[in-house]
């Protein structure tokens, strides 16, 4: 059987002419490595599970984007990180929201689909678990970058909404289908710059930023998360696959449609057990990249490189 894997490091307003050609070269070759890390485990017969987990964790690492090191800093200065993760073979699912401590929140999805009996774990609790689990803990000072933290003020300064900075959107996620046709979704963010009141985006919901289901496909997503949410956007995409017979892209492109026509904006990648994958963003770019076992293998940030 055919494998496939595709990661994303957030949609965004970026374009070939607001973004410097270094910091180009730097995201594409950090999209590289994560992609790759996913892509060694199932080349060598790996599980889709497994794979996801390391080309996320790879990805929370890296400063450069809106998960682990690098995420957002809330309204108040603090980092509040969200993940999750979805086994397409069993539907299991696991998730947490508002956690402060573990430096891989993927990690701690994962443990909480497999080590509790529940699918979302919130806050201190969440913290709680990670260190029973054994999870590697960080001082907060970890994640936070001065980039991130300019960014936090010219909201603040600008007074701007919800959705108005550029490059605020981020997230990391990876979609992917082993060569035993199981697929597999992860997701983790620092949400957005500035949030408040506790709020929790669609990537830690299962069936917003989150989905995998072997029927139909794995599904990640990043962008104004409560469009996300209302659309119930990774679940929808998996239903029309399995209900209507779309295939990934038709899927993921008529969800996005929909997401833009309520006024969202973001994007989504997904993977078919029949080791397809798609990408649908409406913005000006998503970082992203994949490959499979027919020798696939590529990377982009612009829409135009599609
Ligand atoms: N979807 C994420 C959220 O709403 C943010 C993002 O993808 O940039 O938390």
């Amino acid at each position: 059987m055919a494998w496939s894997i595709a990661i994303h490091g957030g949609a965004g307003s970026m374009t070939p002419a607001t973004m410097p050609e270094a910091a180009q070269a730097e995201h594409l070759a950090a999209l590289e490595v994560a992609r790759d890390a996913g892509s060694a485990i199932l080349a060598a017969g790996g599980g889709a599970l497994d794979a996801v987990v390391a080309a996320v964790a790879v990805l929370e690492d890296d400063d450069k984007f809106n998960a682990g090191r690098g995420a957002v800093f809330t309204y108040h200065g603090t980092t509040e990180l969200d993940a999750a993760i979805m086994d397409g073979a069993t539907r299991g699912a696991g998730a947490v929201a508002a956690a402060t401590h573990t430096r891989n929140p993927v990690r701690l999805a994962r443990a909480v689909m497999e080590a509790s009996p529940h699918v979302l774990l919130s806050g201190p609790g969440a913290d709680e678990f990670s260190r029973e689990q054994g999870l590697k803990q960080v001082d907060p000072d970890w994640f936070a970058t001065p980039e991130r933290w300019r960014q936090l003020q010219e909201l603040k300064a600008r007074k701007l909404g919800w959705y108005d900075v550029d490059l605020k959107y981020g997230t990391v996620g990876a979609v992917a289908v082993d060569d035993a046709g199981h697929v597999a979704a992860a997701t983790s963010t620092g949400g957005l710059t500035g949030k408040r009141w506790g709020r929790i985006g669609d990537s830690p919901l299962i069936g917003a930023g989150t989905y995998a289901d072997d029927r139909a496909c794995a599904v990640s997503a990043t962008g104004a998360g409560e469009f996300f949410i209302r659309t119930a956007a990774a679940h929808e995409i998996g239903a029309r696959m399995r209900l209507l017979g779309e295939s990934a892209q038709a899927a993921a492109d008529a969800v996005i449609a929909e997401i833009g026509a309520l006024g969202g904006s973001g994007g989504v990648i997904v993977a078919a057990p029949d080791g397809s994958t798609a990408f649908a963003f409406n913005t000006p770019g998503m970082y992203r990249a994949r490959a499979d076992s027919g020798g696939l293998c590529e990377a982009a940030i612009f829409a135009e490189q599609d």
